[in-house]
């Protein structure tokens, strides 16, 4: 709507207000029942028409204007790719339509009861009422609005924040065991370093690696290759507690973080895997014969105080390497 539409409703509005106060006031020039009931009609096209000329100059103003400190908070007036948001920007925009609303259904109150007083007839007490009654209306069809658009909204949240999360753990898990990836062992590490750090309790890492592993590839193929990998995650993953982390530190090593565990029970975790290992055979998927026993070497460290992540990854690789270098299936600490 043009700024000049704007104004002639207005002077229009305020024109039939003014009739329709007069007429109502001082009925002395029409017979006292014509005046009221042309009263009442002018009355009614004058508040209909104030207020729709309300509504559209307060939709047309900026946001900020009405909730200055949310909105600076949330959205710097650029449009945004973020889908979480846009979905507050939407969410605080209709909330603030709730607030506009609700403040002018507060005016209609207001005015109401400045009109009702002792002196007024039962016509025109009728007339007020039913103004009111269509402000109601108006409100009531508002706040359904209002209702069913933050139902749809909090749908959209709840979907978004569920896509996130699921975005987040892949960006942290290994896809081919489903352990956490390098990216997942990191910040395990780091928050179970800080909390062990601040407990003053002990935490060890083993890193454990696949012997001659470039052989079984060679052997059996990239894909049992990678059955292996899966098959061995396994095996760690039943040795160990809740509380500890098995990861897939890479290619074909794995890590295993576990808090509140001195040195002597890590090692103790890690021979009792070395031994199941021993103990067992990997079958080649639809080859029941193809059986063949896979071995590892374990290198395990615990945090001293002092010691920062890769200090503590330092050690259980030095670790490993002896292992490797004593002669493979074996565990260093
Ligand atoms: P070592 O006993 O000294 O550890 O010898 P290794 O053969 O296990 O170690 P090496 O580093 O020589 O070879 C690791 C091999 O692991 C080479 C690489 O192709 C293979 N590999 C790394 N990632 C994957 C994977 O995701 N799937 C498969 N099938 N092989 C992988
Ligand atoms: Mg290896
Ligand atoms: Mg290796």
């Amino acid at each position: 709507m043009t700024s000049i539409l704007r104004i002639v409703l207005a002077v229009v509005s305020a024109l039939a207000g003014l009739t329709a106060l007069y007429l109502i006031r001082s009925p002395g020039s029409i017979a006292n029942a014509k005046a009221i009931e042309l009263g009442a009609v002018t009355l009614l096209i004058a508040a209909t028409l104030l207020s729709t000329v309300w509504d559209t100059l307060r939709a047309a103003r900026p946001a900020a204007e009405v909730l200055p400190t949310v909105s600076a908070d949330v959205s710097d007036g650029s449009p945004s790719a973020d889908p979480v948001q846009s979905e507050v920007s939407k969410l605080l925009s209709l909330l603030r339509q709730h607030a506009e609303a609700n403040e002018n259904f507060s005016t209609v109150l207001e005015r109401a009861k400045e009109e009702l007083h002792e002196s007024l007839k039962t016509e025109q007490v009728r007339i007020i009422i039913s103004y009111l009654m269509i402000e109601n209306d108006k409100m009531k069809a508002r706040t359904s609005n209002l209702q069913a658009s933050l139902e749809t909204s909090q749908k959209q949240i709840e979907k978004l924040k569920t896509n996130l999360a699921n975005a987040e753990a892949q960006g942290l898990s290994d896809p081919l065991t489903g352990l956490k990836n390098r990216r997942g062992f990191d910040v395990v590490l780091a928050s179970q370093l800080a909390t062990a750090r601040n407990a003053g309790q002990p935490l060890s890492l083993i890193i454990a690696d696949i012997d001659h592993f470039k052989a079984i590839n060679d052997r059996y193929g990239h894909p049992a290759g990678d059955d292996v990998l899966k098959w061995f995650a396994k095996v760690l993953s039943s040795n160990v507690k809740g509380r500890d982390t098995v990861a897939r530190y890479g290619g074909e090593e794995f890590a295993i973080v576990l808090p509140a565990t001195p040195l002597d029970n890590a090692s103790r975790v890690a021979s009792q895997i070395k031994a199941q290992l021993e103990a067992q055979f990997w079958q080649k998927p639809g080859a029941p014969n193809t059986l063949l026993r896979v071995t590892a070497s374990f290198g395990v460290a615990q945090f001293t105080p002092g010691e920062g992540t890769s200090a503590l990854v330092a050690r259980a690789d030095s670790k490993l390497y002896e292992a490797k270098q004593g002669g493979r299936n074996r565990v260093a600490a």
